[in-house]
């Protein structure tokens, strides 16, 4: 046996150990939709409240906000559009730089280019896959300087606007450090906690350290509202003119069609809503059906020699969004044949996205060295996380 096949045939087996005999393909994650999913969509199919207009959209958001400890939520059509208007609302402008790091979803340099901004990326940090502290001090300390306007690349002349950092897989990032440099630096901090909704640093919600953050509610993530998006903050005014900017700009007004500003239709559906605040009502259960699967992935890989889990960071409480597994770095090579073999076994798993900076349109952004980012990327992979996967599920969905 090669060890590429020894590595293949424990790692079938910890999955197994851990979830037990699945009759179907297991999917990566998958959505859990409760018995008032179904209530409420309905009461808007009911109702012909389908669209824009309807009273889950504010029961959402005020769930939501309450869920979070945030003052004010503002759901959107999706994330990325939740992103691109944080940035806009804290003053990304044409031809600024935000810092991000390399390793994340795609929306995340969609949304900063949308605002006619450049992606600047950074490295990360293998323990948590988000900004490394060290990496983001160093490039800042080679390229910024004062500005009139505030901190400049010197570089290339720009404004850096605006940090971005992402909460990876729900791991919370290293918020004390990244915060103090955003001050350090006076560049204001905003969060892409898409994937962080349930997971908390030093007790206090993700989402909550910077001005605003977005996050989503698309298919694969923790809820699902179909699509869909918010924009978290604690500022009434970001709030109110988040709102204002995703409704077209519209003057309240009972019959009068008047806009005071180029804007967007960004709102989020009533019928998507409404599926939304349904599964706010369990996500604690959600929660705890995560973290119970997370453990006895954990138990199970630490008899794999060649993998390690990504562990829930010290001081945090993670969403266990999606389990993920760092193959060795001798191990590297072994990831594609891997992936072979647990899809080919009946579970659904993928590799950590290319990093941006290796795709065509942000190759020629400015970054600092992202070794790291590019090891990872050739040795992460997620597996199946949905929460119905834990023993424990039935039992409490039974409830
Ligand atoms: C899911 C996700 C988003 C937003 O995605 P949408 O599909 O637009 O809701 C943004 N950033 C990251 C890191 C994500 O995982």
């Amino acid at each position: 046996m090669t060890s590429i096949e020894r590595l293949s045939s424990e790692t079938i087996a910890a999955i197994e150990n851990a979830i037990g005999p699945q009759q179907e393909y297991v999917l990566l994650h998958r959505p859990y939709l409760p018995p008032n999913a179904w209530k409420y969509t309905k009461e808007c199919l009911d109702t012909g409240w389908v669209s824009s207009a309807g009273s889950f959209v504010t029961r959402f958001e005020e769930k939501l906000a309450k869920a979070t400890g945030c003052q004010r939520a503002v759901a959107t059509v999706n994330g990325t559009a939740a992103l691109e208007v944080c940035f806009h609302i804290t003053g990304v402008r044409e031809g600024d730089e935000v810092i991000c790091p390399s390793l994340s979803f795609v929306a995340t340099a969609n949304a900063i280019s949308h605002c006619q901004a450049v992606p600047h990326f950074v490295d990360v940090s293998e323990s948590r896959l988000s900004i490394c502290p060290d990496a983001l001090r160093s490039r800042l300390s080679k390229v910024a300087k004062s500005g009139a306007d505030g901190t400049v690349n010197r570089e290339t002349g720009r404004r850096i606007s605006a940090i971005c950092l992402m909460h990876c897989f729900g791991h919370p990032g290293e918020l004390d450090d990244i915060v103090e440099i955003c001050k350090k630096y006076d560049i204001p901090f905003i969060e892409d906690a898409a994937e962080s909704l349930g997971s908390y640093y030093q007790g206090k919600h993700t989402g909550r350290f910077g001005k605003v953050s977005a996050v989503s509610f698309n298919g694969n993530k923790i809820i699902t509202t179909g699509g869909g998006g918010a924009i978290l903050t604690d500022d009434h005014e970001l709030a109110d003119r988040a709102k204002h900017l995703t409704t077209t700009a519209k003057v309240p007004h009972k019959w009068e069609f008047r806009h005071d500003e180029i804007a967007w239709n960004f709102r989020m559906p009533n019928v998507n809503a409404a599926l939304g605040a349904a599964q706010l009502e369990v996500l604690p259960k959600l929660l705890n059906a995560k973290r119970e699967l997370a453990g006895l992935y954990a138990e199970q890989f630490s008899q794999v020699d060649g993998v390690q889990m990504l562990a829930e960071p010290a001081d945090c409480r993670s969403n266990h969004w999606l389990n993920c597994l760092m193959l060795d770095p001798n191990h590297g090579s072994a990831r594609d044949s891997l992936l072979e073999s647990l899809n080919r076994a009946g579970y659904q798993c993928r590799p950590v996205w290319q990093p941006m900076h290796q795709l065509d349109m942000y190759s020629g952004c400015p970054r600092g060295p992202v070794d790291q980012t590019e090891s990872i990327s050739r040795r992460a992979i997620n597996i199946p996380s949905s929460a119905d996967l834990a023993p424990g599920w039935l039992a409490e969905a039974a409830e």
